[in-house]
């Protein structure tokens, strides 16, 4: 018997211990007098503890008699490699419908026309039966300012998917200003079921901080398109993610936002709040606004929103609540990939706009109209780059708390492609794990030592 590698030793506002283990997302207190246990886990002292005490540092993954790392290794091997799954990101635009002033896209605009949609509606058709299921994203831009594409498109995947057996399921990132209740209504009747939306906060910093082109009051219309979507769809598999981009700017109107949110969703669990600080998306916008960004405060903005968040009850989504696997890049999975406005196959939506061979490396194929994939192989391998020691060694992977959650490929861009010297993730995965420490410790999301 051993201790984890991925435990994170802490203690709450009141000094009482706690270990958390990443790799299975439990959390453990020690009551005071039960300090000595603690101890007895830290010095290797595991004979000293009693049994019963034993028995919940065991299940909870604190202690452990397996090779954690290679067990993970296996997992992650097995989703990387996966030709069971196939997921596409399809941009049907880079346009947009606002000028938030820390986004990286800034145009001239294009769109999916037609014809490279049902290019990819032909590849699906000859290729779907190879899979068991299949996810189609759609990101942009503004995905909803191609709605009528949008919904052709997903409409089609899924009776495709039915025809054949194979599960579908999809998701959207928008900011919410076309979805109104019959959007939703013909997104969701063909199960499109998993939307994150970004509100920046109250009314006064969003408008401000992610402005729409003509509406000087575009939070207005986005919480009326939420409440109406509460208000008249049942369906209990929806999930909106209501994600706040947290910036020195707004940062003062946490409480308020928090506030505003229970009172208009805080009765419908469907609804969840996100918490992402501003970073440099790269870009000119964040050029001129670059004291927007936070980074180095992350820690303490994360502990913050959780700690308010649990104190109002308010239902949270962060980076770990689905587990394992969870903050794995998706472009380090073979079987995951971003379908352009112009048919062209890319790994990364970020590489689209850095630059240099980074943006060339990621445009790995295209699908013609025919319907017929074209891969460039040697430039696919890049992305897929795992177990490598001198990647593992480089970023210290094998004994970093994130590892259970990222396997190591928590951004291919960085690590096998611009090979950045540290992983920048380290730190944030960290911070939001001590986030979700005060979180769970505030809502009795624990086992305890008592
Ligand atoms: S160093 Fe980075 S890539 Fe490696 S395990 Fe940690 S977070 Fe993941
Ligand atoms: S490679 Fe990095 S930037 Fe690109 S999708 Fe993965 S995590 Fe995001």
């Amino acid at each position: 018997m051993k201790k984890s590698i991925y435990n994170l030793y802490t203690e709450n506002g009141d000094g009482r211990k706690i270990i958390y283990n990443s790799f299975t997302g439990k959390q453990v207190r020690f009551e005071k007098e039960m300090e000595k246990e603690y101890e007895n886990v830290l010095t290797d002292n595991f004979h000293q503890i009693r049994k019963e005490h034993l028995e919940v540092l065991m299940a909870s993954g604190i202690l452990v008699d397996v090779e954690e790392f290679h067990e993970l290794n296996n997992f992650y091997n097995g989703i990387v490699f996966n030709q069971d799954f196939l997921e596409i990101t399809v941009l049907p635009t880079d346009a947009c419908n606002f000028r938030c002033i820390y986004c990286y896209q800034t145009g001239p605009y294009h769109k999916m026309e037609l014809d490279t949609a049902n290019g990819l509606l032909m590849f699906l058709e000859k290729n779907c039966m190879k899979y068991k299921r299949i996810l189609l994203g759609w990101f942009g831009g503004e995905p909803l300012l191609q709605k009528d594409m949008v919904i052709y498109v997903t409409e089609r995947v899924k009776n495709m998917c039915k025809k054949n057996g194979i599960a579908f399921v999809s998701r959207m990132s928008t900011n919410g200003y076309e979805l109104d209740l019959d959007t939703a209504k013909s997104l969701i009747k063909n199960s499109l079921l998993f939307y994150q939306i970004t509100i920046d906060g109250t009314k006064e910093t969003h408008n401000i901080q992610r402005p729409h082109i003509a509406n000087g009051d575009s939070y207005e219309k986005i919480i009326y398109n939420l409440k109406e979507i509460k208000n008249n769809i049942r369906s209990s598999q929806l999930s909106i993610a209501c994600r706040i981009n947290v910036s020195e700017r707004n940062y003062r109107v946490l409480d308020s936002f928090l506030d505003e949110f229970k009172e208009q969703f805080g009765d419908d669990t469907r609804f969840k709040v996100v918490v992402e600080p501003v970073h440099d998306w790269g870009g000119e916008n964040i050029e001129k606004n670059k004291d927007l960004v936070i980074d180095d405060r992350l820690c303490e903005i994360v502990k913050r929103f959780c700690e308010l968040a649990a104190k109002k009850e308010v239902h949270v989504l962060m980076p770990m609540d689905f587990g394992r696997g969870n903050l794995l890049c998706e472009a380090s999975r073979k079987n995951s990939l971003v379908f352009n406005f112009n048919g062209d196959l890319l790994k990364c939506t970020s590489a689209i706009y850095t630059g240099g061979i980074a943006q060339d490396i990621n445009r790995i194929g295209h699908i013609d109209k025919q319907g017929n994939c074209h891969i460039n192989e040697n430039w696919e391998k890049q992305w897929l780059k795992r177990e490598d020691d001198e990647l593992m060694d480089r970023y210290g992977c094998r004994n970093c708390i994130g590892y259970p959650l990222c396997g190591g490929s928590s951004c291919v861009l960085a690590t096998n492609i611009i090979k950045a010297d540290v992983c920048e993730n380290k730190q944030r995965i960290a911070d939001y794990i001590e986030g979700i420490v005060v979180y769970n410790d505030l809502t009795g999301k624990y086992l305890e030592i008592a």
